[in-house]
């Protein structure tokens, strides 16, 4: 067995900063990575086997648990006929079918490896199929980190994105108009000053990367009227919100029907894969139909569709969502009366199978700049002591957490149990 720190030195030595995503490297929260050796239902075991009850999931695909039998069963039947072809297979189409029967917006569908993939390309085809350079995003939301989608807000100036990366070129954020989640009055007047020449709108129909922020009634409907008003393609990015708030997904919740969608993590079922899809009108403008490129070596990997068809046929089973719900509701009411108790400032936001945690003396937090007054030093003295107590939350204040369908009654008892107990230490 060896110790995470040892482990955390040896990886600084030969990759950048010892992770290979950012976020995993505790930057967020202080401390050491813990290395997981194993993973099953509910639980992450660490390098010294230690076990935690896991509210990760690898960041949202493990909606069915960890190392569930027949996902792991169907991805070795399939690796052993052979690991990628860069030919077409059958189960390619199967994913596709699936995907499209599941969401009615989506009558095509391309894979790619990842959800930066899926949501750079569906920008490419938006501003293809509009021939318009310019794209609106919000603040706090987080979509892959592809130059146009890597830029913040510009102080005043509507027209103009700044990166929020060196290498970002600032001519290309100039095309990125940045607004505020859940203000609807302000898309309105950007559009009416800029709509013919915006190519669409990238939105996560609920924010998963800035906490969890549900959309307000009536954003996602304006989203929709003004894209119809001036003949842009609307985007929904549901590579986290896809199949984890419902089957039907965000846009199936709130009955907003997006052109374009993006997917990822849970049609994966843990293996690397992304997908953009929408209607036929658009999506026959893509390579080799149309004019507008996109390619991949290993798009639609057969282990990576045998992974997440497996995954998308078993969260269809009945009720499979209520439980899922219940059960992550069951968490944040435990956790709210637990923090009531111990007189700690703190709220929630739910939906489906998704949740964030605020400690934050206001009772609804629907914007970013609400997320970015929460108390963050609280939020870090609250992670370490439940990761000490053996639940592993996201290490950062602005991410979403996920409850899978092999957390049991049981696993948020303990969970509620650990959070008192730490609670009553903040
Ligand atoms: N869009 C959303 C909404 C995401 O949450 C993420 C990743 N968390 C991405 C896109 C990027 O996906 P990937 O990390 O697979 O590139």
């Amino acid at each position: 067995m060896t110790q995470a720190s040892d482990l955390f030195s040896q990886a600084k030595k030969f990759i950048p900063g010892g992770v290979n995503s950012p976020v995993r490297s505790f930057s967020g929260v202080g401390g050491t990575p813990v290395y997981f050796d194993h993973a099953q239902g509910a639980y992450v075991f660490d390098s010294e086997n230690k076990r935690y009850v896991d509210y990760v999931g690898s960041w949202g695909p493990m909606i069915l648990g960890h190392a569930h039998a027949e996902v792991i069963e169907s991805v070795k039947q399939t690796a052993e006929k052979g690991l990628s072809f860069g030919a077409p297979t059958e189960i390619e189409t199967r994913m596709a079918e699936k995907v499209c029967q599941l969401l009615p917006s989506i009558e095509m569908v391309r894979m790619v490896s990842s959800g930066t993939e899926a949501t750079m390309s569906a920008l490419r085809l938006a501003r293809g199929f509009t021939g318009r350079d310019k794209i609106v995003k919000f603040e706090g939301c987080y979509h892959g980190h592809s130059d146009s989608l890597l830029v913040k807000a510009g102080s005043g100036a509507l027209t103009f994105g700044v990166p929020s990366s060196p290498g970002v070129p600032a001519s290309v954020a100039a095309d990125t108009i940045t607004l505020t989640y859940n203000d609807s009055d302000n898309v309105r007047k950007t559009f009416a000053e800029l709509g013919d020449k915006i190519a669409c709108i990238i939105v996560e129909p609920v924010a998963g990367n800035m906490n969890c922020i549900p959309p307000e009634a009536g954003f996602l409907e304006t989203l929709r009227e003004v894209c119809d008003q001036y003949g842009s393609v609307l985007i929904f990015d549901e590579v986290m919100t896809g199949f984890r708030v419902s089957l039907q997904s965000a846009q199936g919740l709130y009955m907003v029907k997006p052109d374009l969608t993006t997917l990822g993590k849970i049609i994966g079922g843990g293996m690397p894969v992304g997908a953009f899809g929408g209607s036929r009108k658009i999506m026959q403008h893509l390579a080799p139909l149309g004019p507008v490129y996109q390619a991949g070596t290993l798009s639609g990997n057969p282990v990576a569709m045998a992974a997440g068809l497996k995954t998308l046929e078993l969260i269809g089973a009945p009720d499979f969502y209520d439980h899922l719900s219940n059960k992550t509701s069951q968490l944040v009411n435990g956790l709210q009366q637990a923090a009531d108790q111990a007189g700690i400032g703190f709220t929630t936001n739910q939906v489906g199978g998704m949740f964030g945690l605020f400690f934050s003396e206001e009772k609804h937090i629907t914007r970013f700049a609400q997320v970015m007054q929460c108390n963050q030093d609280r939020f870090k003295r609250f992670f370490h002591g439940m990761l000490d107590q053996g639940v592993y939350l996201a290490p950062s204040a602005f991410e979403a957490g996920f409850v899978s369908a092999a957390h049991t009654d049981d696993d948020i008892q303990f969970t509620i149990d650990a959070a008192a107990a730490v609670f009553k230490t903040l």
